[in-house]
């Protein structure tokens, strides 16, 4: 049964003219979705509704050509078409039995309306404010377009309203939108009423908000979701301006949301940021409205939840991440199963199915993004179809997902594990700076297998074919993972890198298994872009070495970019004395250092280093597939009847990848949902009519 300190968070909170059955509040998060996979989206948010989430909220939803945040695919309420689908999601979440909220922005100068083609709006003339440093300024907006602005968001108020949404956003945070950049000193340097004082930045929110409520009519309730603190000193919004702002506004909406700083700020991962980290930003503001206050915070302890709650720092635990990780967080609490709560770890790879445009994915929650397309679900699966009998080798991601989801059909597991633990790639990084919360993903799985009575697990047990082919299963998954290559070939070295008499060479499983360079100079060539360079250069830094990281790519960690960690990671870096060398990539290694080349003219400089780790490419441990592959017509005798390789031992990914894997595998046991080519179900968009000629 419920823990009693835990029953704060199931007590109803009035909004407006709608009641949230409990506290737990999915704060409007982006898909990757949006109007490109309306079907997609609403199972992903019904699935939330499901899981017991009172209110369940869309991503931003673009409400005029104006604003059009392209190449990002988030929702459109531009006219009457896009409606059907907006329809669609509001119906699903209620069909879950939540509350539906819809986002409307306008990102006035964060849009670069690269569909559209409309010149971008501002409070004044200046260049858009985006990650692409798209070529384009906004203009300053006229008390025209003030007013145009203000006819659009009324409109899509009218048009949620028209399609079933219970409560409306207002929306000025992230630094995404356009009424955010009215509220900033750093942005807003009118002259006239719209500038200036505090209030007078305020006017074109208080003017939106009064207008929404007035187009709601107490039918929905209006939320106003906004940036507490830019993070920029005095030249941003500060504490002292927030306070005059809910101070002056705070009766106008129905709920206040607050988010902190920008995306990357709110959005921090757990390498950067702990849980509840916004606490400090937030706590107080409660206290200058009668409004209930939605916060978020990547909460995963009930504990940290209630006490916020009871301590009157907020009134709704706002979850984007945790209802990712876990759409079902809010029934395992009321149910007491705390233990099976499927944690965030922080990483963002949720965020980066927006950043490249493809449908959301997590690496605690392999279901999600997949409820539509493959009809997975978080919580559940089909039964088994037979009583085959699994071997999995290897107790990384995809093998632990694998046994666990494959345990919970009903079949009959035996999972092998070389090592002492269970883990795999899991177990070592989580020991790396800033990685600690990584640990629950193997945790998560290890928990929820305990507890599945069909599955057995044996560590320490290196398997060969022979010993595989020995006992007699009827298939056979090999999960064994990858490691780092030690000869350098990755993106930029397609060959082995000459290494005649050269440093020492370390690779990122030497340093994790405990090895450390011999002397104190190291050079960490990153040709792999994602977070594991710039991690060790941290790591080797911090124990004391001289470490210079050189890569190829113009940032360091560039693919972290869609993580938001990109600004972070520098900071660290620097912080900790690593010198980096972004556009460099190293030719060769030769006796005391390494020879490098500039990407762009081949330039060449010599570093020196007594040890250089490679960070380049991963190899696959295929030996044991590529052994039992080569040894089919001995299968029949053994039972077998199927031998696949998945996660890294198939082709080195992410973590959330070979999770997903895991899964995958699980899931079309027996049986694949579709046949190939196409192995999910796709939305097609409808041509339009022809335009009329003649
Ligand atoms: P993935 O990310 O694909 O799950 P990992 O590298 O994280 O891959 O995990 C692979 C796991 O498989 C490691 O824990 C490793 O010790 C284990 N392993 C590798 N080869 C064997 C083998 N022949 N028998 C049993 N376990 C193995
Ligand atoms: Fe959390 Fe990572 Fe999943 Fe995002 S992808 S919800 S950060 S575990």
């Amino acid at each position: 049964m419920r823990d009693p300190r835990h029953d704060v968070l199931f007590e109803s909170v009035q909004i407006g003219p709608v009641t949230a059955r409990n506290r737990f509040f999915q704060v409007p998060h982006c898909s990757g979705m949006g109007y490109r996979d309306p079907r997609a989206e609403a199972a992903m948010r019904r699935v939330k509704a499901e899981g017991g989430w009172a209110v369940v909220c869309t991503e931003q939803v673009e409400i005029h050509p104006t604003s059009d945040i392209t190449p990002f695919i988030e929702l459109r309420i531009w006219d009457d078409q896009d409606l059907p689908a907006l329809e669609l999601i509001a119906a699903a979440i209620h069909d879950g039995g939540a509350l539906a909220g819809i986002e409307l922005a306008h990102n006035g100068m964060n849009s670069p309306n690269l569909t559209t083609r409309e010149p971008p709006l501002g409070p004044v003339h200046l260049p858009v404010a985006t990650w692409g440093h798209d070529p384009v300024q906004a203009r300053a907006m006229t008390k025209t377009d003030i007013a145009r602005m203000r006819r659009w968001h009324a409109d899509a108020v009218r048009r949620s309203l028209a399609v079933g949404y219970d409560l409306v956003y207002v929306y000025a945070g992230h630094a995404l939108s356009g009424i955010q950049y009215f509220l900033s000193p750093r942005y807003n340097t009118r002259t006239d009423e719209y500038g200036g004082s505090v209030r007078n930045r305020a006017r074109l929110l208080r003017e939106l908000l009064t207008d929404a409520r007035e187009v709601a009519e107490g039918k929905a309730a209006v939320a106003c979701r906004i940036t507490v603190n830019e993070l920029l000193g005095n030249a941003g919004i500060t504490r002292a301006e927030i306070e005059e702002i809910v101070g002056y506004l705070g009766e106008l909406p129905d709920l206040w949301d607050f988010v902190l700083g920008s995306w990357e700020e709110d959005s921090v991962t757990s390498r950067f940021g702990p849980e509840g980290g916004q606490e400090p930003y937030v706590r107080g503001l409660k206290q200058l409205t009668t409004k209930p206050v939605v916060g978020v915070g990547r909460f995963t302890s009930p504990d940290t939840m209630a006490r916020q709650i009871r301590e009157g720092v907020i009134d709704l635990i706002g979850a984007a991440r945790p209802s990712i990780a876990d759409p079902f967080l809010p029934s395992k609490i009321e149910q007491g199963h705390v233990e099976d709560i499927r944690e965030c770890i922080g990483c963002n790879i949720c965020v980066s199915g927006d950043f490249t445009m493809s449908p959301i994915r997590c690496t605690q929650n392999p279901a999600m993004g997949e409820e539509f397309r493959r009809g997975w679900h978080p919580e559940r699966i089909r039964p088994s179809q037979s009583s085959a009998r699994i071997l999995i080798v290897g107790a990384g991601p995809a093998g632990l997902e694998a046994a666990r989801a494959l345990g919970q059909r009903g079949y009959e597991v035996v999972l092998t594990e070389a090592s002492r633990e269970l883990g795999g790639r899991v177990a070592a990084e989580s020991q790396l700076p800033g990685l600690h919360a990584w640990r629950r993903v193997a945790e998560y799985r290890e928990q929820q297998l305990r507890r599945l009575p069909g599955v057995e697990i044996y560590l320490q047990s290196r398997m060969s074919a022979d010993d595989v082919l020995e006992h007699g299963f009827d298939h056979v998954a090999v999960a064994t993972g990858a490691s780092w290559r030690r000869d350098g070939v990755g993106r930029w070295h397609t060959h082995q890198i000459p290494m005649d008499r050269s440093p020492q060479v370390l690779t990122p499983d030497d340093l994790m298994a405990g090895e450390r360079p011999a002397g104190s100079s190291v050079l960490v060539f990153d040709d792999d872009h994602y977070y594991l360079g710039g991690v060790v250069a941290e790591l080797l830094a911090a124990e004391g070495y001289q470490v210079r990281l050189v890569t190829p790519a113009a940032s360091v960690s560039d693919w972290t970019a869609n993580t938001l960690e990109l600004v972070k990671i520098r900071q660290r870096l620097m912080s900790t004395g690593v010198i980096a060398e972004t556009n460099r990539t190293v030719l060769r290694l030769e006796g005391t250092g390494a020879i490098t080349g500039c990407v762009f003219t081949g330039a060449e400089t010599f570093i020196t280093a007594e040890a250089v780790i490679l960070v380049t490419g991963r190899l696959p441990h295929d030996e044991l597939y590529t052994d039992l592959q080569a040894r089919q017509s001995e299968w029949e005798k053994a039972g077998i009847s199927s031998v696949q390789a998945i996660g890294d031992a198939w082709a080195p990914a992410t973590i959330a990848a070979a999770v997903w894997a895991g899964r995958r595998y699980a899931e079309e046991f027996d049986s694949p949902v579709l046949d190939e080519p196409v192995p999910f179900r796709r939305e097609m968009t409808s041509l339009a009519a022809e335009p009329h000629t003649g």
